[in-house]
C-alpha cells in the first residue's frame, strides 16, 4: 500500500509523548482516508499520540469493501526504502508484483511481506476481471541501522499457526506467542497476533512484559481491561503489561500488535523510511531518474505520482 496523501509531511518518531514505562490504556482514533475508487483506509500509525509501537511505524485497515469488476485495489509502482511492508490479508484476494520479478496471489488467511531495504518497487492490485472482497491491514515495520542497507526481498506465508480459546480463534501473524512461533522472519522482537470472535468470548492473553503493545479494532467492538473499543480505534497498552484481559463481540476481529520498544529516530516521508531528510531526498531523486528501484513491469496500473518533497522537512501535524 501507499500513503495517499499529496502533501505529506515527514512524521518522526520521537515526535510525541514519551513511551510510559507502565502500562497504559490511550485511546487513539485512526485517521480516515479513501484509497482509489472508495476503498476506507483507517490509518492508526503513525498518529500524533504515537508514532510507533515496537518497530511497527505503520497501520492501515483497508476495507472492508464489496467492490465491482474493474474496481477494488489499484496502486500503482512505487517504491520504498527502510521498511518492511506486512500484508495480512482477510478477505479477497490480491496480486503483489515487484521490481524483483515477484508475482503472486496474496489469499485470504496469508502474509506477505516485502522486505525493502535499499530499494524495492511494488504494486497491489485486485484481479480486474472478477467483482470480489477486499479487507486487509497492512503494516510497515522499520528495519534497524544493521539492516536496513539490505537486499530487498520478498515472501508469501501460506499458512500462520491458529489455534482456538472457546469462541475465540488466534492466528499468530508475527513472533511467539505460549508454545507457538510465526515462520514470518523479522529483524527486531515483534509480536502480531489476529483475533476473531465466533460468538462473543473473553480471554486472557499473557505479554512480554518487556514489550509496548497496541491493540485495534477491526470489526465490531471488543474491550480492554473492562473500556470498550470501536472499529478505527487503537488502545494503546503502553509497557510493562504481563497479561491483557480481552472481549470481543460477536464476529468480531481485533489485532494486537507489540514489540520491543524501538530506540532508532526514523523519519518517515510518503512511502521511505530514513534517518535524515538528505536520504529520503535522495530516495525520492533516485526513483524519479529511474535508478536503484527497478521497474514492475507485471503491473497494469500506472506508477503512482510522487508527491512534493517540500513536506520532507516539515514535521507532520497529524
Ligand atoms: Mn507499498
Amino acid at each position: 500500500m501507499t500513503n495517499p496523501d499529496p502533501h505529506p509531511d515527514s512524521s518522526r518518531a520521537s515526535d510525541c509523548p514519551a513511551r510510559p514505562d507502565h502500562p497504559v490504556i490511550e485511546r487513539i482514533a485512526a485517521r480516515t482516508s479513501t484509497l482509489g475508487q472508495g476503498m476506507t483506509i483507517r490509518r492508526a500509525l503513525p498518529a500524533r499520540a504515537r508514532r510507533m509501537i515496537g518497530a511497527w511505524c505503520f497501520f492501515d485497515h483497508a476495507g472492508p469493501l464489496s467492490y465491482q469488476a474493474g474496481q477494488g485495489i489499484a496502486v500503482g509502482p512505487h517504491p520504498h526504502i527502510g521498511l518492511q511492508t506486512f500484508s495480512w490479508m482477510i478477505e479477497g484476494r490480491m496480486r503483489h508484483t515487484d521490481s524483483l520479478g515477484n508475482n503472486a496471489w496474496i489469499e485470504p488467511g496469508q502474509v506477505n511481506l516485502m522486505t525493502a531495504g535499499r530499494g524495492i518497487a511494488h504494486a497491489e492490485e485486485s484481479d480486474p476481471d472478477r467483482p470480489g472482497r477486499a479487507q486487509l491491514a497492512q503494516l510497515w515495520i522499520a528495519l534497524p541501522d544493521a539492516h536496513r542497507d539490505c537486499d530487498p526481498a520478498f515472501v508469501n506465508y501460506p499458512e500462520l499457526p491458529v489455534s482456538h480459546r472457546g469462541d475465540l480463534e488466534l492466528t499468530l501473524l508475527v513472533g511467539e506467542h505460549g508454545d507457538r512461533i510465526s515462520p514470518v522472519r523479522v529483524h527486531s522482537p515483534l509480536v502480531a497476533m489476529d483475533i476473531r470472535a465466533m460468538a462473543a468470548d473473553s480471554t486472557t492473553l499473557a505479554l512480554e512484559s518487556e514489550f509496548e503493545y497496541g491493540l485495534m479494532v477491526l470489526e465490531e467492538t471488543a474491550r480492554v481491561d473492562g473500556e470498550t473499543f470501536q472499529p478505527g480505534e487503537l488502545a494503546y497498552l503502553g509497557t510493562g503489561r504481563g497479561v491483557l484481559d480481552l472481549a470481543v463481540d460477536s464476529g468480531g476481529r481485533v489485532l494486537l500488535i507489540g514489540g520491543e520498544p524501538f530506540e532508532e529516530d526514523i523519519l518517515l516521508w510518503w512511502n521511505f523510511v530514513a534517518r535524515t531528510p538528505e536520504e529520503i531526498e535522495q530516495a525520492a531523486a533516485d526513483w524519479q531518474a529511474g535508478r536503484r528501484f527497478g521497474r514492475v513491469d507485471a503491473a497494469a496500473t500506472p506508477p503512482l505520482s510522487m508527491p512534493g518533497l517540500e513536506g520532507v522537512r516539515i514535521k507532520a501535524r497529524s
